[in-house]
């Protein structure tokens, strides 16, 4: 998989690529490396959607 994405060393837009992965994300890692210069982005750091909890009321 790859994507276009602004890269901020490159100061450009860029193809980015999945990076080998070593923490067992498989095809759905959400790491990403710009093939030009090695930059990595980690898109884990953006908060989940939380999971709602409906209350018991019926
Ligand atoms: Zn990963
Ligand atoms: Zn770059």
């Amino acid at each position: 998989m790859t994507l276009t994405r602004h890269c901020s060393v490159c100061d450009d837009d860029r193809v980015f690529e999945q990076p080998p992965c070593d923490d067992g994300h498989g095809a759905d890692c959400p790491d990403l490396m710009c093939s030009v210069c090695g930059m990595a982005i980690v898109i884990g750091d953006a908060p989940e959607v939380p999971v709602v909890v409906r209350s018991q009321a019926a």
